[in-house]
């Protein structure tokens, strides 16, 4: 187990203009800009953000495969921005499983536990403790060729465990798997992170891979620590519009709003359309006639009412998924979506009334995107 702080890292790619070729991307563009966190000991940390948000870089920085360009690193209070990848005490499994063709799995296992020299004895002795967690403990005389890609995922990581490092990282691991073997992966690797107890952090762009398996989850953006929080913090009071954006499936319904007072109080209205929406109690101290805001209301807390008290508006797009049914209505030039478990099947033009659980709406600053509380 091992301790880990980032404090003020940067990145900066020399190369960055020769790698986006005629794009355009300023050289001194940072891929990872000014990045702190800390994981206590035995933690499990989720990194999640789009595609090219600095995620991997992050992780080949605490790896010792890519300087840093500003900024330390710690592992257990010991400043390691100059220590080789070797003497960091690290375990890798990066999404391309580059296991050694001509080696059994058993001596993929060993590999790097003979290379240190250790004795025989001890590398069975970890394998065989090793290998049940990730159920590779039947592969272990068959060469990589003959694995399926969950195999030999399962092998890269139970790799990257024998070392029993401080620290371990997992960047993209589950990516070439199908949905039914990323679940059964996701859960043995966190059966497994229980047994060894061993900080460990994973990149991923998949939010329910992040959501599922670690206790704290660090959220980016254009190489900036957006949110880090565990995963309800994440999902239930996100810092800005980025956030609760990003995490929930289907998103959160981000509506641009003008609250307008009337005589039985104040309203969030929305442009082109009639729908008007009560301002909840809460939020009555920051509402003003003529105010803008983003409103900020996940699908699944938009209420489809009998009762009276809103304007009708229409159904755009049904989609009955089973086990809960999703519906789409314009609102101005946008679309609210509503997930609901009301068995009622909607035609396209249909109206139908809501109401929003004010509890779980959320308002954000149209102009920087940030939550106003
Ligand atoms: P993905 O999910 O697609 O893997 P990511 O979040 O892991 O993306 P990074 O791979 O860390 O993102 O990339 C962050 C930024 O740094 C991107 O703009 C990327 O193009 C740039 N970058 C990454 N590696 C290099 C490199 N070797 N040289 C130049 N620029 C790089």
């Amino acid at each position: 187990m091992s301790r880990l702080i980032l404090k003020n890292v940067y990145k900066r790619y020399d190369n960055a203009e020769k790698k986006w070729f005629g794009k355009k991307k300023a050289l001194n563009d940072f891929a990872v800009k000014d990045f702190s966190f800390e994981c206590p000991d035995n933690s499990f940390i989720g990194i999640l953000g789009p595609s090219g948000c600095g995620k991997s870089t992050t992780l080949r920085m605490i790896a010792g495969l890519e300087q840093i360009t500003d900024g330390s690193i710690f592992i257990d209070d010991v400043r390691i921005n100059n220590l080789l990848p070797k003497d960091r005490n690290i375990g890798l499994a990066f999404e391309d499983y580059a296991l050694y063709p001509p080696l059994t799995v058993y001596d993929n296992l060993a590999f790097n536990l003979r290379a240190k020299k250790t004795p025989a004895d001890k590398i069975k002795a970890v394998i065989d403790k090793v290998a049940p967690l990730l159920k590779v403990d039947e592969l272990l005389r068959m060469k990589p060729s003959a694995l399926s890609g969950g195999q030999k995922q399962r092998v890269n990581i139970a790799r990257a465990i024998v070392r029993q490092p401080g620290l371990l990282l997992l960047d993209e691991p589950l990516s070439h798997l199908d949905g039914k073997m990323r679940q059964t992966l996701r859960q043995e690797i966190k059966r497994m992170h229980r047994e060894i107890k061993c900080t460990t952090i994973i990149v991923t762009h998949d939010q329910i891979e992040a959501m599922s398996l670690a206790d704290i989850i660090i959220i980016m953006k254009d190489g900036e620590l957006q949110q880090m929080g565990t995963p309800l913090e994440v999902y239930d009071s996100p810092v800005n519009e980025f956030v609760a954006g990003f995490i929930g499936e289907p998103p959160m319904n981000l509506l641009k709003s003008v609250i307008v007072k009337r005589e039985t109080g104040f309203f969030f209205t929305f442009d082109g359309s009639d729908l008007r929406v009560k301002v909840p109690e809460r939020y009555l101290p920051l509402a003003a006639d003529g105010k803008k805001v983003t409103l900020g209301v996940r699908p699944i807390d938009v209420l489809i009412t009998q009762a009276d008290t809103s304007t009708p508006v229409a159904v755009v797009v049904y989609e009955n998924f089973g086990d809960e049914r999703r519906v789409s209505v314009r609102v101005g030039e946008g679309h609210l979506n509503i997930t609901t478990t009301e068995n009622v099947a909607y035609k396209n033009g249909d109206t139908i009334r809501l109401d929003f659980n004010s509890e779980k709406t959320h308002l954000f600053d149209p102009e920087s995107g940030d939550v106003i509380k």
